[in-house]
């Protein structure tokens, strides 16, 4: 093993989005970092592949804010913010056969008094300061929508939000952070797409890390974490070593903590947090190429059923329901570059249990219910690609979650594991720790609150 003394003020285990952003802020901040990354990419689930000259994303990406949120303003101090051009999406609700825009569109669907309590709720989520929404962490966001309103059609269709921001049933997600998500980027009104694929994003954090004297090591796995005296003295890699006393983990934390660290170093309740996390939901996502364009929407959301709790349920046990709740951007249709000329390229994922032995039958649910959306689309399949929860894990971990560590009632806000550990000099950071908002956002949140903390 080589004993390599660090010209690097810093370590990072992982370059997604979370490991990333945190390398930006702290190498615009004049400090060189080193990352260490397991895969033979940067960006972990931020990333997209090549097939046919198709630019397929590995993740479903629409970001909430696009260049107005954490995105932006870290490309903006990475100077990178003209590498990465978004096109905003208004997305669409489906249901029952009926396409419509959220929330105006109930107004045609449902009864003039149901909708003016749904329009009330939203006034009164959208209009919070921020501290306000962290008086409703603790309460799960079914009871908190029960307050103003029970109309099937109106909860599904908030459910349905629910599951896209935080890719959780209403009845498991915080309140408060709903809130947060959905005041932002109500605020932004800027959910949107980069033009070249997500790659584009983490390409562009990349180079700037590298332009400021850091290093990115790719298929360089951090296998130890040393710590003497209580705080961390460098990472092993696979025949290095890196000696270093500022180690931040953008990895998941039971994977940092027990298997790189070792339980000897933590106390048992900060063990017993780790452990007892619980994660987002995963998902089945299908790519289909198209000879020629068959949906004209950007952004389609489309709910199975009205009754949530039901089709959660059955989803649980693994029964494949006819009508398959389904999210359905089409990034050729805002970013026309990730399919070849005339070309469509439409995305269709699906919540599955991790543990499914009927991925075959999901996936075919999910073209039927597509059937329905578009008829005849199957004329014009080129091919159809799946990713699975199995492949998310394989990739980075985590038990293929979609999001990170859940924001349910008792993992956000002042109850979320927090980036410090009780290690010295030992950080978490992305969406397992810290952070509060949507996805990519929340990941990127926990990178800028951290640097805070360790720039202090
Ligand atoms: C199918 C899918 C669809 C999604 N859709 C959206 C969306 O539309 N909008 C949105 O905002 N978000 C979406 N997300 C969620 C979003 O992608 C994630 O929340 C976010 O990217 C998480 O970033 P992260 O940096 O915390 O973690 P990760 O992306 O998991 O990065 C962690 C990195 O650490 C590396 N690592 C782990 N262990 C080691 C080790 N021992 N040594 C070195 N490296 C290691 C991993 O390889 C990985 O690169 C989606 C995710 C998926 C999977």
């Amino acid at each position: 093993m080589n004993a390599i003394k660090s010209p690097y003020d810093l370590a990072i285990i992982g370059a997604g989005i979370g490991g990333l952003a945190l390398g930006t802020i702290l190498s615009a901040r004049g400090k060189r970092v080193l990352i260490l990354e397991k895969n033979s990419w940067v960006g972990g689930r931020v990333t997209s592949y090549e097939r046919d000259g198709f630019q397929i994303d590995l993740g479903a990406h629409v970001i909430s804010r696009s260049d107005k949120g954490p995105l932006g303003e870290i490309l903006r101090l990475a100077g990178k913010e003209n590498r990465v051009t978004f096109q905003y999406v208004r997305p669409l609700t489906s249901f029952q056969g009926k396409i419509f825009a959220f929330p105006r569109g109930l107004e045609e669907l449902i009864p003039g008094r149901d909708f003016q309590d749904l329009m009330r709720m939203l006034q009164t989520m959208t209009s919070m300061t921020d501290a306000e929404t962290h008086e409703f962490d603790l309460e799960d966001l079914r009871s908190y929508i029960q307050r103003f309103t029970r109309n099937p059609l109106s909860v599904s269709c908030l459910n349905n939000i629910c599951m896209v921001y935080v890719c959780l049933p209403y009845f498991e997600a915080s309140a408060g952070e709903f809130i947060r998500c959905l005041k932002w980027e109500a605020g932004a009104r800027a959910s949107g797409y980069p033009e070249g694929g997500c790659r584009s994003i983490s390409e562009a954090l990349a180079d700037f890390i590298r332009e400021k004297g850091g290093k990115i090591l790719t298929t360089a796995p951090a296998a130890k974490i040393l710590v003497r005296d209580n705080a961390v003295r460098g990472l092993e890699s696979p025949g290095a070593f890196f000696p270093a006393r500022t180690i931040i983990s953008n990895a998941d934390p039971y994977h940092t903590v027990i298997e790189l660290t070792g339980r000897e170093f933590f106390p048992d309740d900060y063990l017993e947090k780790v452990q007892s996390l619980t994660y987002s939901y995963s998902m089945l996502n299908l790519r289909l190429a198209l000879k020629e364009p068959v949906a004209s929407w950007k952004l389609l959301t489309h709910i199975g059923s009205d009754n949530p709790e039901l089709y959660e349920e059955n989803t649980r046990a693994d029964l494949v329901p006819d009508d398959v709740s389904i999210f359905c951007p089409v990034p050729s249709n805002f970013a026309p570059a990730v399919a070849p000329p005339g070309r469509q390229l439409l995305t269709a994922g699906a919540i599955i249990p991790y543990s499914t032995s009927r991925i075959e039958e999901w996936r075919e649910a999910i073209l039927k219910t597509l059937d329905r959306l578009i008829p005849g689309y199957r004329d014009k399949l080129l091919w159809v690609e799946k990713t699975t929860p199995a492949d998310i894990n394989q990739a980075v971990g985590e038990s293929g979650a979609i999001i990170g560590a859940g924001q349910s009632t008792g993992q956000v806000g002042k109850n979320r594991l927090p980036s410090e550990t009780p290690v010295q000099g030992l950080y978490l950071c992305g969406s397992e720790a810290g952070g509060s908002g949507v996805g990519i956002e929340l990941a990127i949140r926990s990178a800028q609150d951290l640097a805070e903390k360790i720039c202090r």
